[in-house]
């Protein structure tokens, strides 16, 4: 299949948030299943700058133009940094000759002139999808990815012959909303401007393009498929996507399994797998002594990291931990930053508990790899969580992980009876009483080593890859081109 993947985002060459990963992890599995990929991205300022100075770079050529209503845009060919995918960076000026984050000003508020940017991004992979940019190469299939990426589907739906389209939705808090003045800046044709096309509650939104044009939607885990279609989580659109619920899918988001192996995590004090599990023990030792935490091997240790913001599930934890820590049941290691009453809030709890908690505020990648590594039970109480990834991490690394039963920390962590499945521990609703049965229940089991280490076997044997994902796109993918029919 000749597949486009459009994105506003593709690690490594620029990242601020999980689409990033998808971006640049998804392509590279789908190419190792035989297709034909192109990765379409906005040529920003900072990376053509880092393609041109970089030794090591994969090296960046002129790949021509492409005529955008008489209007020339210069597209440019490299690759995706340590893979094979084949990366189309569209020079538009207001990406190119711009410095910063790619969605929002210094100031923090949106680019003014983002409807042109990614509208203008839309038509140029438009025209590249179709084949008509002077390169002998047409799409079958357009993958486009959250807001940035929606109007590729509605200018394709007016195509003859064009390919089939599949949008995902990465977050559906970010609509892509902008004013009626938006409809005249980019030409559009009046009849969108309708709540069952573009308009949004007196508002145009981007990303219904996507949800009311593609041909099959996505999102990252089933349970977020079905919870956005409530009124609950689903932002103002679950109506729109019950009324397309027949072709929309969640599939979990893959790790990756290079970058996270616990048997050759160079961040590590001990590498360890399944056999040899007893080398654990030597990361939480050598963890505690780094944090400063009491070295008490028998204590069960809790880590965190992430954002710190309330949609972590934190003040659950605030409300939680305390008494744990005053009958000395647990050692804490948390790591992240965020909302400022949260990182004092813990900080300040840390100063009553030196031994037994430790705070670090800010990023940081290494010792991300060691929490991960020598904690006993990672901790994600999270409200929502469209996917996840710290949970993925921790089942590979025989860490158990602690979980709200939501989106996809609900489709990856396994609790119950079954000591052949079981893999974690979940609790449900979102109450601290829950989340206190949930830690009890997790104090109870490290009592009993062999079933404890039952649990760290049957996490660190699931398979949490992007190519059991990819395969599942390119069902998504068939299934579009034969909608399409
Ligand atoms: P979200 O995308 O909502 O932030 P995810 O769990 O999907 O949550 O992904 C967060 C990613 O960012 C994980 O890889 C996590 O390890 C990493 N991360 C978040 N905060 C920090 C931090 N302070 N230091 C290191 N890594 C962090």
């Amino acid at each position: 299949m000749n597949i486009l993947f459009l994105a506003s985002e593709a690690f490594p060459l620029i990242k601020t948030g999980g689409l990033a990963d998808v971006a640049g992890a998804l392509p590279r599995a789908l190419i190792k299943r035989g297709h034909s990929l192109r990765l379409v991205l906005p040529a920003y300022q900072s990376v053509l700058a880092r393609l041109r100075s970089d030794d090591k770079a994969p090296p960046l050529s002129s790949r021509g133009q492409i005529d955008l209503d008489g209007t020339p845009v210069k597209l440019w060919q490299t690759r995706l940094p340590g893979t094979r995918v084949t990366v189309w960076l569209v020079d538009i000026p207001a990406f190119s000759e711009r410095e910063g984050n790619p969605y929002v000003t210094p100031e923090g508020v949106d680019w003014p002139d983002n409807d042109q940017r990614f509208y203008t991004l839309c038509r140029a992979a438009t025209e590249l999808a179709m084949g008509r940019a002077g390169i002998k190469w047409k799409a079958d299939l357009v993958h486009a990815n959250d807001w940035q990426g929606g109007m590729v589907c509605q200018l394709l739906a007016r195509e003859a012959s064009a390919p089939a389209t599949v949008f995902t939705i990465h977050n559906l808090a970010y609509h892509g909303l902008f004013d009626y003045q938006t409809m005249h800046r980019l030409g559009l044709e009046p009849w969108l401007w309708q709540p069952d096309f573009l308009e949004f509650y007196g508002q145009l939104s981007f990303i219904k393009a996507g949800l009311v044009f593609a041909q099959r939607l996505t999102t990252v885990s089933p349970s977020y498929a079905q919870e956005i279609q409530t009124p609950e989580l689903g932002c103002g659109l679950d109506g729109l996507l019950r009324a397309r619920q027949e072709v929309l899918s969640g599939i979990i988001n893959g790790i990756d399994t290079r970058e996270w192996n616990p048997n050759r995590d160079a961040c590590l004090a001990a590498s360890y797998d399944r056999r040899r599990l007893a080398r654990k023990a030597d990361n939480k030792k050598a963890l505690c002594a780094e944090l400063g935490l009491a070295d008490k091997p028998d204590t069960l240790l809790l880590g965190f990291i992430g954002r710190l913001v309330e949609q972590k599930g934190l003040d659950l934890l605030l409300a939680t931990l305390p008494e744990l820590l005053a009958r000395g049941d647990v050692q804490i290691a948390l790591l992240g930053s965020g909302v400022k009453a949260y990182e004092q809030a813990f900080a300040a709890l840390a100063t009553d508990y030196p031994e037994q908690l430790s705070v670090t505020l800010g990023y940081n990648e290494t010792l991300a790899h060691r929490i991960e590594a020598g904690v006993d039970v990672f901790l994600m109480p999270s409200l929502f969580e469209p996917c996840g990834l710290n949970q993925m991490y921790s089942l590979r690394y025989g860490t158990l992980p602690l979980v709200h039963a939501v989106g996809g920390l609900k489709d990856t962590v396994i609790d119950g009876d079954d000591p052949l499945t079981a893999n974690g521990f979940c609790f449900e609703p979102a109450t601290v009483d829950a989340l206190r049965v949930a830690l009890k229940r997790a104090l109870a089991l490290y009592q009993d080593p062999e079933a404890w280490q039952q649990r760290q076997r049957n996490a660190m044997s699931g398979d949490y890859s992007w190519d059991r994902s990819a395969a599942e796109y390119e069902r998504i993918y068939e299934l579009a081109l034969e909608d399409k029919k």
